[in-house]
């Protein structure tokens, strides 16, 4: 059986990882997720990317949002606030069922991996996941008004400092999940796909982590990454910006320039066609297709040519 591993942040990432579990059997699918958004708040441990790809795969998000799941209510932050208690993460009566359940069974001793496996089970997801690591890890970002927390950075400042660079707080003695590992080393590993998400802050940590570059690069099979970047500009979220900040031109090619060392292929919006060279130049395949996820439709559309590409790459 051919499998496949896709590697994924939250809210981009996920556009793309519910495409593909449209077109592939939930056997042969795997998700490698970042962890690094994970915090502790109000006791709670909270994944926000492991939940956004579960939501978003079981059908539960909350669409009209962008964030949470759907039919939600909020009787218990509404109590908090009347409470006088921090307010500016928000936590939705559903949502809230998972973050105790997680925090309670992490307290109990099991690992996130273990739980996280059987909370996609219970949401009736087909495909397997693998928080990128057991173990602790933390993005921090530096920004001209000091280190702070990614959360805070990103909830509480909505991303308003101008950042300076970022660091993974544990990376270094974090191991990679030992399945991301042996699925990377597996035989029947067919492709790799890295989802069009935030390349510093959703894919760079789990990049960060000792052995993950090499696994990525030695793999036998594709790896090939898609563009979170379109003429320029993010979709969604702070990445253009955050290239802008850290001088980096933002274009789909510095992308692909970040990811060159691992990468086999890099698909670009039709839109960037022009940009196929400079990929080419990287040492890349370049592959164009519109990768404009707005219907369910675009989302299949581009697993498909993700497949097709892998397989362009395997006969090449
Ligand atoms: P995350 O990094 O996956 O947690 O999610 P974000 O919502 O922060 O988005 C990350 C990146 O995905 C951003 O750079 C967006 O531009 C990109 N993105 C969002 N939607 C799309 C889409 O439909 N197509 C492509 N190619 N990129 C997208």
């Amino acid at each position: 059986m051919e499998k496949y591993l896709a590697i994924t942040g939250g809210v981009g990432g996920a556009k793309l990882a519910l495409g593909l579990s449209k077109v592939l059997e939930g056997e042969q699918l795997h998700f490698a997720v970042n962890t690094a958004d994970d915090f502790t708040h109000l006791g709670l441990n909270i994944c926000p990317d492991i939940d956004t790809l579960m939501y978003t795969l079981s059908g539960e998000s909350n669409t009209e949002l962008g964030w949470g799941r759907k039919n939600e209510s909020w009787q218990f932050m509404d109590a908090l606030k009347q409470l006088g208690e921090e307010s500016w993460f928000n936590l939705g009566d559903r949502d809230l069922s998972v973050h105790i359940i997680r925090t309670q069974k992490l307290r109990a001793g099991q690992q996130l991996t273990e739980i996280t496996q059987a909370l996609f089970a219970q949401f009736g997801i087909k495909a397997s996941v693998f928080p990128m690591t057991n173990d602790s890890v933390s993005t921090r970002v530096t920004t001209e008004a000091g280190t702070i927390s990614f959360q805070h950075y990103f909830v509480k400042e909505q991303c308003v400092p101008k950042v300076q660079g970022f660091s993974f707080e544990g990376a270094e003695t974090a191991r990679v999940n030992p399945g991301i590992q042996q699925l990377l080393l597996d035989e029947d590993l067919h492709g790799v796909i890295l989802c069009p998400s935030n390349p510093y802050v959703s894919i760079d940590p789990m990049l960060s982590l000792p052995g993950m570059r090499d696994l990525l690069h030695n793999c036998k099979a594709p790896v090939i990454a898609v563009s979170p970047i379109i003429s320029g500009q993010a979709i969604k979220g702070p990445t253009a910006k955050m290239m802008q900040e850290l001088s980096i031109p933002s274009t789909a090619s510095a992308v692909a320039h970040h990811y060159s060392d691992f990468l086999d292929g890099f698909v670009l919006d039709s839109s960037d066609a022009g940009l196929k060279n400079a990929v080419e130049q990287l040492g890349l395949s370049a592959f164009t297709t519109q990768t404009l996820m707005v219907t369910l439709q675009d989302r299949i559309q581009l697993a498909e040519a993700c497949l097709n590409f892998i397989n362009l790459l395997h006969r090449s």
